[in-house]
C-alpha cells in the first residue's frame, strides 16, 4: 500500500516539447480557464488552462529548463516557463500565513490519468474570442478571484 508523501508514486507530467517535467502528488482537482491578459501571453492559445494544487504537492524534476518570472509589478504568481518551447510549467503564488499555492497547466498533468474537468472562465471580460460552453463566466480582477477563493481553499485544506 502506498503511503501519502510516497515519493515514488507521485504523479509525472511533462510539457509539450518532454523538456520540462514536473511530478505531483496527487491529480489537481480544480480546473479553471483564465483570460487575463497575462495569460494570454504566457499561455498557447487565447487563455489558460489551468489547474490549482499546494505548492508542497508539485515537484520541479528539471529546475535547469525552465525560467521564472513575475509576469506583473507585485504580482503574487511567480511563473516558470520552458526554456525550449516556452510553455508554462508551473506557477507558484505565495500566500501570506499560508501554504503556497501553485498552478499547474492542464497541458502538464500526467496524461495516463483522469484529468479534472474545467469548471469555470475567469478575467473573461479580457477574452480574446467568446467561448461558447455551459461553464460559468466572470469578468474583472475582484469578482474573478472571488470565485475562484473556495477552490484556493480547498486546494489547500485538502488531505
Ligand atoms: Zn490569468
Ligand atoms: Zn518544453
Amino acid at each position: 500500500m502506498a503511503k501519502r508523501g510516497d515519493k515514488n508514486h507521485w504523479l509525472e507530467g511533462c510539457c509539450p516539447c518532454g523538456t520540462s517535467r514536473i511530478a505531483l502528488a496527487r491529480m489537481p482537482r480544480h480546473r479553471f480557464l483564465c483570460h487575463c491578459t497575462i495569460c494570454q501571453n504566457v499561455y498557447p492559445g487565447d487563455y489558460a488552462d489551468a489547474t490549482i494544487t499546494r505548492a508542497d504537492a508539485v515537484r520541479l524534476l528539471t529546475p535547469e529548463t525552465v525560467t521564472f518570472g513575475h509576469y506583473k509589478a507585485n504580482s503574487p504568481l511567480e511563473r516558470g516557463v520552458c526554456t525550449s518551447c516556452a510553455h508554462p510549467v508551473v506557477a507558484f503564488m505565495k500566500m501570506p500565513a499560508m501554504p503556497d499555492l501553485a498552478f499547474v497547466p492542464a497541458a502538464m498533468l500526467p496524461k495516463n490519468r483522469a484529468q479534472p474537468r474545467p469548471t469555470r472562465h475567469i478575467f473573461y471580460g479580457t477574452r480574446k474570442a467568446d467561448v461558447i460552453d455551459d461553464l460559468p463566466k466572470t469578468s474583472g480582477d475582484l469578482a474573478s478571484m472571488a470565485v475562484l477563493l473556495p477552490d484556493f481553499l480547498t486546494a489547500l485544506f485538502r488531505r
